[in-house]
């Protein structure tokens, strides 16, 4: 989506948007934290992301890495810098071909600041000289695939210390097609609202998204505001400049300023969008949002038209349908399934034509490192320690398993009080109203389904299209999701030393235990499920694993019924069809 439609959209429904701006961190360390970052941020509700442009090969290429992932991995709507900056036609050919492969869709072009060797910004042969020039070339290749937005300055620009010039030249980039203005970090609203004022007598109408910069530190604050030439208001400084020793009250006093701040420039009637340099961290941008009331909340939830988080790589925008397994674990879906080319129906492909991709593609492991996992889900020693994790799961004191990277949703909130009693049992019996499929590491696979065709779990009505039917089960999806699944479970039990009572206990697990789903598909019966095991328990269930034992779990042959399920999360038995 065009950013220039959602400030349209933020405008006439008088709901004020916000954006945030990522750079590509330096380390792949840095990288794989600002992703779960990202990931995570994308629950704050921002309309767009920025990515913003390094200059030079490995910085760049991160950019448009980034913007990849962003698009497609975590369903957030990017903007991607481009500068002028050492960059001859080809290379902004490549960075605007890999921008369109991505899904991306705006732009905001920038003539770059001076190489940091360099004083003075010099064009590069072939390149472009200023920021209008960048703007036309991606008109004149794109057509308007691209929106285009472009740099404006309240206080003034390094290299151009008249006011005036610089409104003409933000004149000249608008009129060469920018169809939005990103400002400069500023405090100073009033000397904002001025300009806004000045921008607009010169005939510029398109929108103003003004940059804003949280506080984090003091030091920081001080920082930044020198380099950008930022001015200070004297109440400012004369209250952060009180506490300047101690963070967190910086950081609160900050927050008060900056939001009061953005209060006046919405109130201004002029602006419905702020966009906020998170310098890569969170808890001031939460905290900004917080004090101004736009964070989602109950009143204010984000909107999702679908149960799961919709990628928008190139072509995938429309996608509709997905196998429920991978409801929670989105990057994976999206890496498993990039080679498909078909998009017939919502869905990719012929669900029984293509293959899942291979399990070794990025993304598709454990999540975090093996002390990480081991803080999050303790070192189980029997099978009611692993019940239990499940059961926190769905209590959300855990908001992870190994199968699900997200949280539990208030969707499963009507059979939570069953789920948390399954998890303590198993089984898996016939019943007319039941579609089951169960399986085993091995692959025997068990299943009562009429055919190979999709069983919906959930389904929604959407504006302007029949019924949508976003969350299916079939065979083809179970078999690859059950690679994945036991790939994880192995993951997780390399987590602990190999001879660890908890190493063998997931393992004996993964390798004897079936995974389980069941549909039921009469959806009147919210709890028609749940019968089924009353008065099961798994044998011994309580009892410490004796890691010498190999002859099932506890020295006890299992039974295929006390098998506990492995449920995936939000899985399909917790919303019957
Ligand atoms: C919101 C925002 C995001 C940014 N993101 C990045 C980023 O990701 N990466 C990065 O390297 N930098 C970034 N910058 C910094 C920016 O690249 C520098 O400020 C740069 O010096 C100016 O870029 P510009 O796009 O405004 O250039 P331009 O508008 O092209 O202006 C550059 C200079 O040329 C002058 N000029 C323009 N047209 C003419 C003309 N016709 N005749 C004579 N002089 C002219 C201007 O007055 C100005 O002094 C960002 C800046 C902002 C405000």
């Amino acid at each position: 989506m065009h950013v220039s439609e959602m400030l349209a959209e933020a405008k006439q429904t008088g709901q004020p948007k916000y954006s945030f701006e990522f750079f590509p961190p330096k380390t792949a360390q840095g990288v794989q934290n600002l992703y779960d970052r990202m990931d995570r941020m994308h629950g704050l509700g921002p309309s767009f992301i920025d990515i913003t442009w390094g200059a030079g090969g490995r910085q760049a290429q991160l950019t448009c890495e980034m913007v990849s992932v962003a698009q497609s991995q975590y369903g957030l709507e990017t903007c991607m810098h481009l500068t002028c900056t050492d960059m001859g036609k080809e290379k902004v050919d490549d960075a605007l071909k890999s921008a369109y492969k991505a899904g991306c869709t705006n732009i905001l072009a920038l003539r770059g600041d001076p190489p940091r060797e360099k004083e003075k910004w010099t064009a590069t042969e072939g390149g472009f000289h200023y920021a209008k020039d960048l703007v036309k070339y991606i008109k004149q290749s794109y057509a308007n695939h691209f929106d285009i937005g472009v740099a404006g300055y309240p206080e003034g620009c390094d290299d151009q210390d008249d006011p005036e010039a610089l409104l003409d030249h933000l004149k000249e980039k608008v009129d060469a097609g920018a169809t939005f203005i990103v400002t400069q970090m500023f405090y100073d609203v009033d000397n904002f609202l001025n300009w806004v004022a000045k921008v607009r007598a010169r005939g510029v109408t398109i929108p103003i998204i003004p940059g804003i910069m949280p506080i984090n530190t003091y030091a920081s604050f001080v920082r930044r505001c020198n380099h950008m030439n930022a001015s200070i208001p004297p109440e400012w400084s004369e209250k952060l400049e009180a506490v300047k020793n101690d963070d967190s009250a910086v950081r609160s006093i900050g927050t008060g300023l900056v939001a009061e701040m953005c209060r006046k420039i919405l109130d201004s009637g002029e602006i419905h969008h702020l966009h906020f340099y998170t310098m890569n961290l969170a808890q001031a941008t939460r905290m900004l949002l917080d004090e101004l009331n736009l964070t989602p909340s109950t009143e204010r939830p984000l909107k999702h038209a679908l149960p799961w988080r919709q990628s928008l790589g190139l072509g995938r925008r429309e996608e509709d349908v997905r196998p429920i397994f991978w409801k929670n674990r989105n990057k994976s879906y999206v890496a498993r399934t990039q080679d498909w080319d078909e998009f017939p129906n919502g869905r990719w492909g012929d669900s029984r034509s293509p293959a899942f991709g291979e399990l070794d593609a990025y993304g598709i492991g454990l999540r975090g490192t093996n002390e990480q996992n081991r803080k999050l889900w303790g070192e189980p020693k029997s099978i009611s320690d692993i019940a239990n994790i499940f059961v926190n799961y769905l209590e959300q004191s855990v908001d992870s398993l190994p199968w699900s990277e997200a949280p539990i949703t208030s969707e499963a909130d009507v059979i939570k009080q069953d789920l948390i009693a399954l998890n303590r049992r198993g089984l898996v019996e016939k019943d007319p109203e039941l579609t089951y499929y169960s399986v085993n590491k091995a692959g025997d696979l068990k299943s009562n389904s009429p055919g190979e065709g999709p069983n919906a779990v959930t389904w929604g009505v959407f504006p302007g299209k029949e019924i949508v039917q976003p969350t299916i089960v079939e065979t083809i999806s179970f078999l690859a999701w059950k690679d994945e699944a036991y790939r994880l479970g192995m993951d997780w039990a390399h987590c602990y030393d190999a001879g660890s009572p908890s190493r063998q206990l997931i393992e004996k697990m993964m390798n004897e235990w079936h995974l389980v789903n069941i549909v039921h598909n009469d959806f009147h019966q919210s709890h028609g499920l749940f019968p089924l095991f009353d008065g099961l328990t798994v044998q011994n269930i309580n009892k410490p694993f004796e890691a010498t034992t190999t002859n099932g779990v506890n020295g006890t042959a299992p039974k295929s019924n006390e098998h506990l399920p492995l449920t995936n999360g939000t899985g399909n038995a917790l919303v019957a069809a």
